[in-house]
């Protein structure tokens, strides 16, 4: 986002006539979409770290650590605050924040919580799965009222840990997948969905729908429904709640769930009658009924950057952000027994997915997609 500015308001930042600053409290970016691979040991860690400093264009003013980390925003009086007591003012926020997880819930998670949505339990997941030696291995989907980031990775997820178990471990038949998701489908766009469905079912692995747990019992290590329904698992892996930064609930500026609302076109901060147009939504920290997901995050930034800097320019031409979203399908990892198969389906706010497979070429396109992230971090793709 902030090098897509720098590059369409190059000439006002070294004039002097804009500040450019990006607040950010780490200064190391994970790369999300490379975690699924890395646990299937399909990726390495190098692969999945980068310097956000050396992604930067150097117009940016980049602030890191306690002086990036935002503690409090003030969007009547536009200002925020930030960890090491200084304030700030600005004519323009991108407000790109993410979002976090909640173990709390279901009672007893946080006591076997094992999974692949951050990087360090993503670390301890591989190790576990090099070690597995067969049994039942469950992956819990608990969304109960957001959505997930990456929602095709909890589906993904299942395929690529079988194809690690089956093909690398040569574990076939030693082992069982069962995803319990509280929601009535694995993926919300139907032709997805459909391909889930049909590769977990054809690898013998099964799913329930509509199971909300009430506890996870890791003596017993089952995981219990409000129905009373029961299931036993060897390894439990959680794709866990999804919440708001918490610096928007600290701000009182979200929705009871600590997301930002907003205009799922303009992407500008609007909440029942307030509104404030100089103020942008961006990625996972956005609820706006569109998937979160990087790709999306990147389609959002070229419509905001886009339309920030035809503002200051005194253009006034706008552009508008129709839902799109490109989300890798894996099925299967290039290992000595498979060459890898993968697809790219995309969708939009009014278009659907079309029907797919999972193909070779797809696994090479995939490929050719995430090699280039760093060409698309730095704002050149
Ligand atoms: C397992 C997995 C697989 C995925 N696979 C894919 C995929 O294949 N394709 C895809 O498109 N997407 C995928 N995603 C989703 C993708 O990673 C996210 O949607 C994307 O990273 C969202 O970008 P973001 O900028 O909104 O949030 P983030 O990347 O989380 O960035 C938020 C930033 O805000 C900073 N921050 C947070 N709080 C503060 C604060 N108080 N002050 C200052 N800075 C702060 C953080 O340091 C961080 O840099 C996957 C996600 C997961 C978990």
């Amino acid at each position: 986002m902030a090098n897509l500015l720098a590059r369409n308001l190059r000439r006002e930042i070294v004039k002097g006539e804009v500040d450019l600053m990006l607040f950010d409290k780490s200064n190391t970016y994970i790369l999300e979409a490379g975690l699924l691979p890395y646990v299937a040991h399909a990726f390495d860690e190098e692969d999945l770290k980068y310097n956000k400093r050396t992604l930067l264009d150097p117009v940016i003013k980049y602030y890191t650590g306690p002086s990036g980390t935002i503690t409090y925003i003030d969007l009547k009086n536009r200002k925020f605050k930030t960890q090491d007591g200084k304030e700030y003012s600005y004519d323009y926020l991108v407000i790109a924040l993410g979002c976090t997880y909640d173990i709390s819930q279901p009672p007893g998670l946080k006591d076997d919580y094992h999974t692949y949505y951050e990087f360090e339990k993503a670390k301890e997941l591989r190790e576990m799965l090099e070690r597995f030696t067969g049994g039942s291995i469950v992956q819990m989907v608990y969304m109960p009222d957001v959505p997930i980031k990456c929602p095709i990775a909890s589906g993904k997820g299942p395929l690529l840990i079988d194809s690690y178990l089956s093909h690398v471990r040569r574990l076939r038949g030693k082992y069982m997948v069962t995803v319990v998701t509280t929601v009535d489908h694995l993926h919300a766009q139907p032709e997805v969905n459909k391909v889930l469905e049909e590769r977990l079912r054809e690898r013998g692995h099964t799913w329930i729908y509509n199971f909300e747990p009430s506890e996870v019992d890791p003596k017993k290590k089952e995981v219990i429904a409000t129905n009373g329904e029961r299931v036993k698992y060897d390894l439990l892996i959680t794709i866990p709640l999804h919440r708001g930064p918490e610096v928007i609930k600290k701000s009182e500026i979200g929705d009871p769930y600590g997301f930002l609302p907003g205009d799922r076109y303009t992407l500008t901060y609007r909440r029942g009658k307030e509104h404030y147009d100089e103020v942008y939504i961006v990625g996972d920290v956005a609820n706006i009924g569109v998937a979160r997901a990087g790709a999306v995050a990147h389609y959002e930034a070229y419509v905001v950057a886009h339309n920030i800097a035809s503002e200051v320019k005194g253009f006034g031409d706008k552009i508008l952000f129709f839902g799109e979203v490109i989300c890798p399908y894996l099925e299967t990892a290039y290992t000595p027994y498979d060459k890898g198969r993968a697809w790219m389906p995309w969708w939009t706010y009014a278009k659907n997915a079309r029907p797919f497979v999972g193909t070779t070429w797809g696994w090479y396109l995939m490929r050719t997609y995430y090699l280039t992230i760093p060409l698309t971090l730095r704002g050149l793709i």
